[in-house]
């Protein structure tokens, strides 16, 4: 076979993939005529191709500047499986390795290198680039540079260093993260202002989207996962290290295989379960935020939050973990009016400026507006960042099961005036006692079995008050006091309401999920096919851990997927499978195809000729 020469060859014959995905193609292009590139790209939208192309087209090794070292190691072992000559220079290493692979680079050896933004900015580092032509440098997760997000490191500002030492190098800087102000400090910071811009859309279609109130949380946490996910892996997001450590233990009391992730752990069991998430099948990863920053795992199926994201921004930035390689997959949340308190209580608490906490208001306002709300949650979480959809996207839970709603005017009015009437000093609790006319002791001492809305509201059942006040708060019609005692109190908002002008609806409380109408794909497969599904998956397994390293550096699910599908009976129609380039061919090809030659797929013949013979 001749060297690929052109970006679709390589696509093709490397990477086993038929067509660019999005803008892929115009940012190779601009890249490999030494332009310099901005790309904006969801999660999962394809990346790393943006640079890898142009590194393997362009003269010399591409640079790779990524903060993530933990993961260095596994993309550079998919690189190595497609015949890409690509390494890491971190701290990971013994300095006779490093000197190994500094060798490699001068004597130009290499395809990629990818280092940490520390390491680039030593002057070693530097020189020994001067003194090889580096084909271009990818920036990777360039919102780093940006002092406003999570994820910021300080080498990232540094970054425009390469700029002044390397004009000729056409640089690439990378990132998911939606915002306009971002997009343009990274610009400013890394002097790229002349650079093409790139804004894919942000939609990730394949993410369903639910947001769910319902009381008791673990319950229909455990109904949705037994239900959609019954052997998938997945990240469950939670707020407090207490209770990551709770709900794993309770996962594996259940049957289910789950590792704890938060900053109280110490980082060598951090890593030894991040290790583990990447390397097993099926396994769920509960975690306070503190874990996924740059998970390349394409195949997580599900992101669980059992609390309330602080903004819209993490919400999708968490979710977006879901369904790298396309596949179905789901994003579902529960939440209640706890989670509300608590984040209020958090900003509150924090040092920061008065600016700073009415932005992070602001910002858990959003979040509240998108989990009550009752139209397509796509629309309104794309409208979020600037990005319209036409139409709703029927892939989400309001989509999919619009919510009931009901006139929640007059019990609102009772609500609002008991919380009146008792001074605005009480909790949700006591309120809904009072609502119902539960005379207990603690009532009787406040004289409130007394007040006018002493059970006014019987008509309704506690659980439904209690949806009734979470609405309430997130709607801003109440407002929890920041003391942190949880007491009720009203708002401006809440007077046309109280005074009779205003109605509202509001959603009704869905008692439970109902069935997902589509499947994931692996469920969808016929019970014929699972045998084959489950010893293509085995047989990757076996290989993926004689040469140690993740399952899907061999193989994708989809791959396998396509495989039942297909069933490909040669060499020439395995290519074909998407996934499957020359050198993947050459390795693992026929070892796939016996296998598949061993699951001959049921003929339907004649039951009675079956039992007979
Ligand atoms: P990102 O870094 O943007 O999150 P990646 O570069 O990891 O995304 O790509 C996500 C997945 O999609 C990877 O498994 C990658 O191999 C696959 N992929 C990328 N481009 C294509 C394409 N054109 N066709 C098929 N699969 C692709
Ligand atoms: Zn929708």
């Amino acid at each position: 076979m001749q060297s690929p020469v052109n970006a679709e060859q390589i696509l093709n014959e490397k990477f086993g993939y038929s067509a660019f995905r999005n803008q892929q193609a115009e940012i190779i292009e601009t890249l490999a005529a030494g332009g310099d590139v901005l790309a904006l790209m969801p999660t999962g939208g394809g990346k790393s191709l943006c640079y890898q192309i142009p590194a393997l087209l362009r003269a010399g090794t591409g640079i790779v500047i990524s903060p993530l070292i933990a993961l260095m190691q596994d993309q550079v072992d998919a690189l190595n499986q497609l015949d890409i000559r690509a390494a890491f220079l971190n701290s990971t290493l013994d300095p006779s390795q490093q000197q190994q692979i500094e060798q490699q680079l001068l004597l130009n050896e290499l395809d990629l290198l990818y280092l940490a933004p520390e390491r680039l900015l030593t002057e070693h580092t530097l020189t020994l680039l001067q003194r090889v032509k580096p084909a271009l440098f990818a920036i990777d997760e360039a919102h780093c540079v940006s002092q406003w997000g999570h994820d910021f490191r300080k080498e990232y500002q540094q970054l425009s260093i390469l700029h002044q030492r390397f004009p000729q190098v056409p640089r690439i800087a990378l990132t998911a993260t939606a915002d306009r102000r971002t997009r343009q400090e990274i610009a400013e910071q890394l002097e790229l202002q002349r650079a093409r811009t790139f804004v894919n859309s942000f939609d990730r279609p394949n993410i369903r989207y639910t947001i769910d109130a319902g009381q008791n949380s673990r319950d229909r946490f455990w109904h949705f996962l037994q239900q959609e996910h019954p052997e998938d892996a997945g990240i469950v997001y939670c707020l407090s290290r207490r209770k990551v450590e709770e709900i794993s233990e309770w996962l594996n009391r259940n049957g289910r295989s789950a590792l704890p992730y938060h900053a109280g752990l110490p980082a060598e069991t951090r890593s030894r379960h991040q290790q583990r998430f990447l390397r097993e099948d099926g396994l769920i990863i509960v975690a306070t935020i503190a874990f996924g920053m740059g998970i390349d795992k394409p195949d997580v199926r599900f992101v669980a939050h059992l609390n309330l994201p602080k903004s819209v921004e993490a919400y999708y930035q968490e979710t977006g973990r879901a369904g790298r390689d396309g596949q179905p997959a789901d994003a579902w949340m529960n939440y209640g009016l706890q989670d509300v308190i608590t984040l209020r209580q958090f900003i509150h608490a924090t040092d920061a400026d008065e600016q700073y906490k009415r932005i992070a208001h602001h910002k858990l306002e959003a979040m509240l507006g998108l989990c009550e709300l009752t139209s397509c949650r796509r629309q309104a979480l794309l409208a979020y960042f600037g990005e319209s959809l036409s139409q709703p996207c029927g892939n989400c839970d309001n989509c999919l099961s619009p919510p009931q709603t009901w006139d929640a005017t007059e019990a609102t009015r009772k609500a609002l005036s008991c919380v009146y009437r008792t001074n605005q000093r009480f909790g949700v609790s006591y309120l809904i006692d009072v609502l119902t006319g539960k005379a207990d002791e603690r009532i009787h001492r406040n004289q409130h079995h007394r007040l006018s809305t002493f059970g006014i509201g019987k008509e309704l059942h506690p659980s439904q008050w209690r949806t009734l006040f979470r609405q309430l708060v997130s709607l801003g019609h109440l407002d929890t006091d920041l003391e942190g005692h949880g007491a009720l109190r009203l708002t401006q908002k809440c007077r046309s309401l109280l005074r009779g002008e205003a109605t509202l609806h509001l959603r009704l409380q869905p008692r439970r999920e109902k069935k997902r109408k589509t499947e994931t794909s692996r469920t969808q497969l016929s019970s014929s096919q699972k045998p084959l599904y489950e010893a293509l998956r085995q047989l990757r397994l076996q290989i993926s851990k004689q040469q140690s390293v993740p399952p899907y550096v061999i193989f994708h699910d989809s791959t396998l997927l396509e495989m039942v599908e297909q069933r490909p009976l040669d060499l020439q129609q395995m290519r074909f499978i998407t996934g499957v380039g020359e050198r993947k061919l050459a390795l693992y090809g026929q070892l796939f195809l016996d296998l598949i030659g061993q699951h001959k797929p049921l003929e339907r013949t004649d039951p009675v000729l079956q039992s007979g013979s």
